[in-house]
């Protein structure tokens, strides 16, 4: 046992599990015969990047590993000469026959090439799949966090049968077809002699196993379809575009896979009078013109209830006054966005004589011409279609 299966795999003695299944990937893809058919030691890497990763994929297998240098613990398993002789996953023939190894890297062969949307046959367990669901909060939600109940429907594990497929009281046997193989040899003879072919038994689907009498419930299967409500956390700050990972909560995994996760798309829906940029929050606020020219201030909504706003003396038209730390909180952060006031100014449009009278002293004091000072006939000319001198 003198592989260094770390080695082999490209990782560090303390590699998370996810960074094995990572580097394994990428190893196996560039290694993998179908893709080096004119390398000959590229299958004999492949088979030694299976290996490592049947060996530090498991948890068990790699701490035996770790301590003795042997997955099988301190004495080992078995007398051959390879390191998994007891009908371990990947003898020569198996290999060639089917270009592909047994085992549990079988499922991840799948996700490697097919990106997990076509099923083969397998004789190891699969992984469950990543589920998605999308999860809508109003603006004031993802402003303070909300635990939101959102219904999945996902495969779960039959409760009738265990996950077994077999009807309660009934046992699971070996499949007559394959005796237990998975698979079925037929050989036919030519004139150019005897060819064998090997295929996934048809009975078993792979397994080895069928029962004796199918489930009542999931007919067999040993899954079920059930729609669950599961409650995900929208945390403060939320934003459209968050993915929310709720681990083990996607389809079930088979012959003993662990579950896929559930990611949960959240989306923000418009709010009638906040619009959102980031963390930060625009108000659009219409203050009157004696407000805007002498200051002072108006009272404005904001998230958490209404506040005074200062409006500055001389405040224009587009002005944006900004409220620090009255936007959304940051994800993550402690600290909060802005609420920015988009300042527009009123132009009085119905005026008592009074009023008239103030605002024509005001604009004497300009260099523009005030008012409505055409004469009478010129008025009359006017709206008969004549040109207004200007
Ligand atoms: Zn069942
Ligand atoms: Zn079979």
């Amino acid at each position: 046992m003198s592989k260094d299966y770390y080695e082999i795999l490209g990782v560090s003695k303390d590699a998370s599990q996810d960074e094995i299944r990572r580097a394994f990937r990428r190893l196996a893809k560039e290694y993998h015969p179908d893709r080096n058919p004119d390398d000959p030691s590229a299958e004999a890497k492949f088979k030694e990047i299976n290996e490592a990763y049947e060996v530090l994929s498991d948890p068990s297998k790699r701490s035996n590993y770790d301590a003795y240098g042997n997955p099988d613990g301190p004495f080992g398993t078995g007398g051959g000469s390879g390191p998994f002789s007891g009908g371990g996953p990947f003898t020569g023939r198996d290999f060639g026959d089917f270009g592909f190894p047994f085992g549990d890297v079988f499922g991840s062969f799948e996700d490697l090439f097919t990106g997990g949307a076509r099923r083969r046959a397998s004789t190891g367990p699969v992984r469950g799949r990543d589920l998605e669901v999308s999860a809508e909060v109003t603006l004031e939600e993802a402003f303070s966090g909300v635990d939101k109940d959102i219904e999945v429907t996902r495969v779960e594990s039959c409760s009738r049968c265990n996950g077994t497929g077999a009807e309660p009281g009934t046992s699971v046997v070996t499949c007559r077809t394959c005796n237990g193989a998975g698979q079925v040899r037929t050989t036919v003879n030519t004139v150019l002699g005897s060819m064998t072919t090997v295929k996934t038994c048809p009975t078993c689907g792979g397994t080895g196993k069928t029962v004796e009498r199918p489930c009542s419930e999931c007919r067999g299967s040993g899954e079920t379809a059930r729609t669950r409500t599961v409650t995900v956390t929208i945390p403060p700050g939320a934003n459209s575009g968050l993915h929310l990972r709720l681990a083990g909560q996607g389809d079930a995994g088979r012959r003993g896979g662990p579950p896929g996760d559930l990611y949960v798309a959240v989306f923000v829906k418009p709010h009638a009078i906040f619009e959102r940029q980031g963390d930060d929050l625009i108000l659009n606020r219409t203050i009157s013109f004696p407000l805007a020219a002498l200051g002072g201030t108006t009272t404005i909504p904001t998230l958490e209830g209404d506040v005074e706003l200062n409006i500055p003396a001389g405040t224009q038209p587009g002005a944006v006054l900004r409220l620090r730390g009255k936007g959304m909180p940051k994800l993550r952060y402690r600290s909060r966005g802005d609420l920015m006031v988009r300042v527009n100014v009123r132009v009085p449009t119905r005026l008592s004589s009074e009023e008239r009278e103030l605002i024509m002293k005001l604009g004497r004091s300009q260099d523009e011409t005030i008012g409505d000072n055409r004469s009478f006939f010129q008025r009359l000319r006017d709206a008969a279609g004549g040109n207004r001198d200007s």
